[in-house]
């Protein structure tokens, strides 16, 4: 039987992990952290077929200058002098155009729908991690957002996509949960949620049953190659060999693909978040506050709210505050009954989203290293894409025809 390594126990390896082992592959899985609290844990949940707009599109970068002068603003680059940065800035630029975007949005409609239907035959054989279909609310204050919130809408129905224009009263007959002040808002029925948490458990249960091996403190620091296949992989507790490879890494990739001579652009956006437990009173519908870009999902019994994209370096392991209260305050704002603090740092959450600079992940064969799959990138849609990234990893690397097509999602 095939020996697979997937470097990286976050989502997308864990469920290249789960399909690969289905197929009957021979699958090891390395992490260097503990593998409880990275970047597929503390998000907000979201499953979102209706994220078909790339986070490259036009009107970007003029948003984005204006938004890195306000220490609060949701969305912010680090300014410093690298080389990775400058080269990650140009091609974002390059991708923000109307071109991209109609190119992207399909292929992202048919990744997520297809992500979507394997989260549901998750759930249906243990759904412990509360799968829940009530779609996305995007709500807003201001007629402009409100506007740009119906256009993206109606790109979406254009794509095959259930969306409903609500009224400020029909705001609150849906959401029943507390009060909202907002003057509208746009419902995505096609979205769904979960609790990351209770998934990731979810997952690694499945793959023990599986009997995937999972070695988590366990950090890949090199590769021994043959030609142009690789051969073994080099860690701190020793060598493995090996047949394939995935690489699955988050926001760590392009120093392990470096190390293959590989070059990919990837640059973790910070986010926040914080979770309130057995809140009586919470919103009861997902949602996004959408002028402080805030993420409000609902989780069994609690409430998370997440926010904040900070395009930085894996080392930044600061929490800014000043980008936290922005997050409270759009709470405050929009759900006035709430009167949500401030949480202490120790309640405070971070992870790094990988971000390539054209808003699309990275599911690909590589051209030069035979046995090596890229699976990364994901951004702000790791979870939501996750289970659709596995199952195509592994029709990659059976030689299968991929359930969807996968040529936008190349390097
Ligand atoms: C605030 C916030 C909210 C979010 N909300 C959502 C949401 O609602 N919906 C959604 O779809 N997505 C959301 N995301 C994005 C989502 O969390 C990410 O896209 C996803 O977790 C990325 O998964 P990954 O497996 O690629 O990376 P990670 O989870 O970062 O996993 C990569 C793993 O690789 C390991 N690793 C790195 N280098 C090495 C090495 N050399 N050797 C061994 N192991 C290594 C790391 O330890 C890590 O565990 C959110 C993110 C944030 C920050």
């Amino acid at each position: 039987m095939k020996k697979v390594a997937v470097i990286g126990g976050g989502i997308i390896g864990l469920c290249s992990a789960y399909y690969l082992a289905k197929e009957g592959y021979e699958v090891s899985v390395f992490d260097e952290s503990d593998m409880n609290n990275g970047c597929s844990y503390g998000n907000a949940g979201m499953i979102v077929p209706s994220h078909i707009i790339p986070l490259a599109q036009p009107g970007m970068i003029a948003q984005g200058i204006k938004w890195m002068f306000d220490s609060r603003s949701p969305f912010y680059v680090k300014p410093r002098l690298s080389k990775d940065l400058i080269n990650w800035g140009m091609q974002f630029y390059k991708h923000a155009n109307l071109r991209h975007v109609e190119n992207a949005m399909p292929a992202l409609r048919d990744l997520s729908l297809l992500s979507k239907e394997l989260y549901q035959d998750f759930a249906k054989e243990n759904n412990s991690f509360f799968y829940e279909e009530k779609g996305l609310l995007m709500l807003y204050k201001s007629d402009k957002v409100g506007e740009e919130m119906h256009h993206e809408g109606k790109e979406a129905e254009r794509l095959g996509l259930e969306v409903d224009y609500l009224s400020k009263s029909e705001v609150a007959l849906l959401e029943k949960g507390t009060n909202t002040n907002v003057i509208g808002g746009v419902h995505y029925k096609s979205d769904a949620h979960l609790y990351p948490q209770k998934f990731m458990a979810f997952i690694k249960q499945e793959l023990s049953r599986l009997k995937v091996e999972i070695h988590s403190q366990t950090s890949v620091k090199d590769f021994v190659l043959e030609g142009n296949k690789i051969e073994k992989i080099v860690t701190d507790k020793g060598l493995f060999r090996t047949d394939e490879v995935v690489l699955a890494s988050g926001s760590w990739s392009p120093f392990l693909a470096k190390k293959l001579n590989i070059s990919i652009s990837i640059l973790p956006g910070k986010g926040y978040s914080f979770t309130l437990k057995d809140k009586s009173q919470k919103p009861s519908i997902p949602s996004i506050l959408c002028e402080g870009k805030v993420a409000v999902t609902p989780m069994a019994n609690d409430i998370r709210f997440g926010g904040t994209m900070e395009i930085t370096h894996t080392k930044d392991n600061k929490i800014n505050a000043n980008r936290l209260q922005g997050i409270i305050n759009s709470i405050n704002d929009f759900y006035p009954d709430m009167k949500v603090e401030m949480p202490k740092t120790e309640d405070t959450w971070f992870g790094f989203r990988p971000c390539t600079p054209s808003g699309m992940p990275i599911i690909a064969r590589d051209k030069k290293i035979v046995n090596l799959t890229l699976a990364t990138g994901h951004a702000m849609m790791g979870l939501s894409l996750a289970p659709a990234t596995g199952k195509i990893i592994t029709e990659i690397i059976s030689g299968k025809p991929t359930s969807v097509a996968i040529d936008r999602f190349q390097i």
